[in-house]
């Protein structure tokens, strides 16, 4: 979809400094989890876009993003300010670090990267596929997701940003078994620590879905 101004159906909280956006679905747009849009705001300095990353588990009447908020950023500080029926020009979808239907699925997520995690996990629970979260943040957000997908008999481990990722991470993969398909997102950081994490944790690093925030 070329740049095209989408409805906002809501915003709300998901955790600290952490929103959810959904836009009403346009008719010619298809996305899955994982993959992102741009959306592009008016800012003090003129319009200013960035990329955000689907968190919802299908796109069918509303799709959604979720954005981690730093109070000095140009953009995702207006993304909060953001109101039901307002408009918003939006790009996409991109990306091919995307849920495509895999059975098994170990997901590594640092910051909003637990965003396309929960949309995946959901996702592939609801196909009765095996999913397993493996969710770094010392303020971690979207639980009442992640506690869902644990009562449904999704693997969720949340971790904080002091501890080593390759125990829960071979927890997970133990979890869901070692075909499982891995995905990652998080900022550059994080992809570096993971990555590490998924090898040590015997895990198919190389086959990895990976999308970096910057
Ligand atoms: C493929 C892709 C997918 C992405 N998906 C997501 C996603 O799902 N969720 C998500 O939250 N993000 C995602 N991002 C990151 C997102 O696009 C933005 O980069 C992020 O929201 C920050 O944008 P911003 O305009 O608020 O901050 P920017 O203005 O770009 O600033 C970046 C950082 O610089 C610092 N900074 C900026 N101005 C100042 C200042 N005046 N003083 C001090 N520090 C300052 C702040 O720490 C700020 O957070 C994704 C990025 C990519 C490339």
């Amino acid at each position: 979809m070329d740049r095209t101004p989408l409805t906002v159906a809501s915003v709300e909280s998901v955790g600290p400094d952490s929103i959810a956006v959904a836009f009403e679905t346009p008719s010619s747009f298809s996305a899955r989890p994982g993959q992102f849009v741009k959306l592009t705001l008016d800012t003090e300095d003129g319009e200013q876009s960035r990329f955000y990353t689907i968190s919802s588990p299908d796109v069918a009447d509303t799709f959604e993003v979720t954005v981690g908020i730093d109070p000095d950023g140009a953009v995702a500080p207006l993304l909060a300010d953001l109101e039901p029926g307002d408009s918003v020009p939006v790009a996409g979808p991109f990306g091919d670090a995307y849920y495509e239907g895999e059975t098994d699925v170990v997901v590594l997520a640092g910051g909003p990267g637990v965003g396309p995690a929960v949309g995946i996990g959901e996702r592939a629970v609801a196909a009765d596929h095996a999913a397993a979260i493996v969710y770094r943040d010392d303020d971690p957000i979207h639980r009442d997701r992640l506690e869902r997908l644990s009562e449904s008999g999704a693997f969720v481990r949340i971790v904080d940003e002091e501890r080593d990722l390759t125990d829960p991470t071979a927890a997970a993969l133990e979890a869901v078994g070692g075909d499982a398909q891995a995905f990652v997102y998080g900022f550059a950081d994080f992809l570096d620590v993971a990555m590490d994490a998924l090898e040590s944790a015997g895990g198919d690093a190389e086959a990895a879905k990976v999308e970096n925030f910057g």
